[in-house]
């Protein structure tokens, strides 16, 4: 089967053309500056085919046009023609309640993620254009499957998703921790738990994806019980950009003391606070380890930061679940910055937590403790477009 991923922003659009059962990808690739110019850069992996186009897209529906002419093209194709597309998978950020789980996409379901727009205005309109481009480029007859960012953490017990404000903002207006990531969190503790041979059930196991954004979440018996993410994907640990946890009150006094408007405010906290605002240097984390090589402290600080709060995260939720096996590292820091998994382990030997130095240092799907640790340590590299191809065919296969 040939399943169309598409993780549509709201000027870029990826792309992944594989197969579910084979983990093969056909093609991939990426389409920036939508309503801007256009560009898309296409990559065949068995070839080590790559190509960078130019080519007009005022909306998500020229960038859809775009994908498929690609896809099918002599020169650059990978199938003869569009109708050898079996399924299109859509990533879609948020679910809000409604969704507890991946979900053939309908009318009543877009009228669903249409409601979920309030939740998440930067995110869902570009995955419902995303959805409306597609089905306007492909028709109705190839069925189209929504696999939500959320979905993995509706298993959290009330007392881990409500705040403790009012009831009626969650009553009326929904305002609780919804989480993110979650397609991720999902796929990784699955391949944790088939890696060490082991029912997931049997299992406690805390997920770090820390990439640009990043969230952990505390996963017991294969469900999501506690997760850093909240109502939005500001919250929980220092990020790239993003702030993580922080008291409210700083921003009345910020927004007191300079005049700044709420979403003045919001973009500070989105797009300057995180290890870049704190270093001054990057939101990096290459160019944070290399400026703390050379003796910038500020860099060095973001770095000690982010690895204290992973590691006090990590704590509670092994204080959550009374216990933990597994801990999995993932996502562009999770998988490659073997420095910050051996800072965060070095807070851990508490729960009995060994790092394997060598092991550490390689790269890949595989362990990284002792044998002797009382908790695995793994790295496990995410495969967000895996898990959505998988969805999507057991779903149009039903
Ligand atoms: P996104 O959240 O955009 O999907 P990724 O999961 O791809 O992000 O993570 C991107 C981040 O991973 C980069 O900003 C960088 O900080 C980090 N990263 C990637 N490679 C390395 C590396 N070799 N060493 C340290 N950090 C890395």
């Amino acid at each position: 089967m040939k399943i169309l991923v598409i993780n549509a922003g709201s000027s870029s659009l990826k792309y992944q053309l594989m197969d579910p059962d084979t983990n093969t990808v056909f093609a991939k690739g990426l389409c920036e500056r939508i309503g801007i110019d256009g560009r898309l850069t296409h990559k065949i992996p068995a070839k080590d085919f790559k190509q960078e186009f130019d080519i007009p897209m005022p909306t998500h529906a020229e960038a859809i046009a775009a994908v498929i002419d690609k896809l099918t093209c002599k020169e650059c194709g990978v199938v003869s023609s569009m109708s050898e597309i079996d399924a299109v998978g859509h990533r879609v950020v948020h679910g809000g309640e409604a969704f507890a789980s991946s979900v053939r996409i309908n009318d009543d379901v877009m009228k669903a993620l249409e409601d979920c727009i309030p939740l998440a205005p930067l995110h869902n309109p570009a995955n419902i254009t995303g959805i409306k481009a597609c089905k306007g480029v492909m028709g109705d007859n190839v069925p189209m499957v929504a696999v939500f960012d959320t979905a993995f953490h509706q298993t959290m017990p009330a007392k881990a998703y409500m705040y403790a404000v009012p009831y009626e903002y969650y009553e009326k207006d929904k305002v609780r921790r919804y989480g993110f990531h979650g397609t991720s969190h999902r796929y990784v503790s699955a391949r944790a738990a088939e890696l060490l041979n082991k029912p997931i059930e049997d299992l406690k196991i805390i997920s770090c994806h820390m990439g640009n954004g990043s969230s952990i979440a505390a996963i017991k018996d294969g469900k999501c019980v506690d997760t850093s993410m909240g109502f939005t994907p500001l919250v929980g640990l220092p990020m790239g950009t993003r702030c993580g946890d922080l008291d409210n009150g700083v921003l009345q006094y910020l927004m007191n003391k300079y005049g700044y408007s709420i979403d003045e405010m919001l973009n500070i906290l989105n797009k300057k606070s995180g290890v870049l605002g704190v270093s001054g240097v990057s939101s990096d984390f290459r160019d944070l380890e290399e400026a703390a090589e050379k003796g910038n402290d500020r860099a060095q600080l973001a770095l000690d930061m982010f690895s204290y709060w992973v590691a006090k995260v990590v704590g509670s939720y092994a204080a959550a679940m009374n216990g933990v096996d597994v801990i999995i590292f993932t996502a562009g820091v999770g998988e490659n910055a073997a420095g910050t998994r051996a800072d965060i382990a070095k807070y851990l030997t508490y729960l009995g937590t060994k790092m394997d130095d060598a092991e550490n240092a390689k790269r890949g799907e595989h362990v990284v403790s002792t044998p002797d640790s009382k908790v695995t340590m793994m790295v496990i590299p995410t495969d967000e477009e895996l898990v959505i191809a998988q969805d999507t065919k057991a779903i149009v296969s039903k």
